[in-house]
């Protein structure tokens, strides 16, 4: 059935046939760097057990406020990861603090217990925290929001591709928290909805991939309308090159350095390529490890939106359970798709870098370069999803046979 859909007629120039290297720049998508096929190969490390942390301090520990402890405990984590007993006592001494962490390390309660923490002590304090993406916007939102129930603090969650009537209603209630985008901010800024004269904590989640994503200016411009005085800044990065230090210096005062980067997440990805000579090869090739294993739970990555869409329409053809994001979905869709992976209702997400970016969910066993990245360090992002809390994931990068 599939093989008619990925046989390209032959009239029509650059549809594959002549795209002999795997990772030559296409017709249409993205530059991209020229990647050694041979380094999307590699066995997975295995872990040692003495790697495990033994932490300092117990949650009950840190000195916040009873309610904010209270649901702390219900929150039900056994102890604080890593980050999270490194960072929270400096955050609630108000340090300014850099954190240097992969994804799934815990970031989010390591900024959100002293933040929400002040707030809920200063009626009148104010806190924004900027993310890259939208979805990792709302699962900062959603984590804040099993600390705040109750709590009498307002929040706005100000991202692109939502509507902006329910934003600017929810400014409208000067929320002590605002969570999103550097884009959406700055739009916000320059509409007057959002002044940021009286906010004195600021957080900026995965800094290193705002300033790929080239949030650059945004980022400036959000950060020069927040007084200095008072100001308490969380800066994470995965990376500190020297752009992420130059904001860093510019904009923090006496930070305190806390690195939980234990090396590479993609250390515990058994990677290898998969040799493909045609379309109708391609796809087949993907359907057999799609059926390999059960359990699995898959993360793909296509290159531009409408071959996400195609690639997801002909998988669901094949009656596999999938869904897809990319940056031409709204919201609500991405959403939606995003919690049916999470909840296992579709084992299989197909999606662009872009709208994957910062997506936090556990259990992906596999993740699949149907198209080559664009860059070694995207494809070191991409497989990073796969190799999460110790577990060995795998990682298969699809390579056109010369
Ligand atoms: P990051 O921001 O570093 O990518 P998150 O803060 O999203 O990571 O946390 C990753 C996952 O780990 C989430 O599902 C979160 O609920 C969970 N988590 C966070 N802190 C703990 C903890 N102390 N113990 C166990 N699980 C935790």
């Amino acid at each position: 059935m599939y093989k008619n859909k990925y046989h390209m007629p032959s009239n029509r120039p650059n549809n594959g046939r002549n795209r002999k290297f795997n990772n030559r720049r296409p017709s249409r998508g993205p530059k991209k760097d020229y990647i050694n096929p041979q380094r999307f190969i590699k066995a997975a490390v295995v872990r040692e057990q003495a790697d495990e942390y033994v932490p300092t301090n117990s949650f009950a520990d840190f000195d916040v406020n009873p309610r904010l402890a209270q649901k702390i405990e219900q929150r039900g984590f056994e102890s604080p990861s890593p980050i999270q007993d490194q960072i929270i006592p400096h955050g609630l001494e108000g340090r300014d603090v850099i954190g240097i962490a992969n994804t799934g390390t815990g970031k989010t309660m390591a900024f959100a217990i002293p933040v929400l923490n002040h707030l809920m002590a200063n009626p009148k304090a104010k806190a924004i925290i900027m993310a890259p993406t939208r979805e990792l916007a709302d699962q900062i939102l959603e984590e804040c929001k099993t600390l705040l129930s109750n709590s009498g603090l307002y929040w706005a969650l100000l991202i692109g591709g939502a509507p902006m009537g329910t934003q600017l209603r929810d400014l409208n209630r000067r929320p002590n928290l605002v969570i999103g985008t550097p884009g959406r901010i700055k739009d916000h800024l320059e509409r007057g909805s959002l002044q940021l004269h009286n906010f004195t904590m600021v957080v900026l989640d995965e800094v290193d991939r705002m300033l790929d994503m080239g949030f650059i200016d945004d980022m400036r411009d959000i950060l020069k309308c927040i007084p200095a005085i008072n100001r308490q800044s969380y800066f994470f990065s995965a990376t500190i090159d020297p752009r992420v230090r130059n904001l860093i210096t510019e904009y923090s005062k006496d930070p305190v350095s806390i690195s939980v980067k234990t090396g590479d997440t993609a250390e515990l990805v058994e990677q290898d390529v998969v040799h493909y000579s045609h379309p109708n090869d391609k796809v087949s090739k993907l359907q057999d490890i799609l059926i390999s294993d059960k359990d699995n739970k898959v993360l793909i990555f296509d290159e531009t939106r409408r071959d996400v869409d195609k690639l997801n329409r002909s998988l669901r053809e094949l009656g596999f359970k999938a869904d897809l994001i990319h940056g031409g979905k709204t919201q609500g869709q991405r959403k939606r798709a995003l919690d049916n992976f999470k909840r296992n209702k579709i084992n299989i997400m197909v999606a662009t870098d872009v709208a994957a970016r910062g997506i936090d969910v556990d259990g992906v066993t596999h993740v699949i370069n149907y198209s080559t990245p664009q860059s070694f360090s995207d494809y070191v992002h991409r497989i990073g999803r796969a190799g999460r809390a110790g577990r060995t994931g795998y990682a298969f990068t699809f390579i056109e046979k010369r």
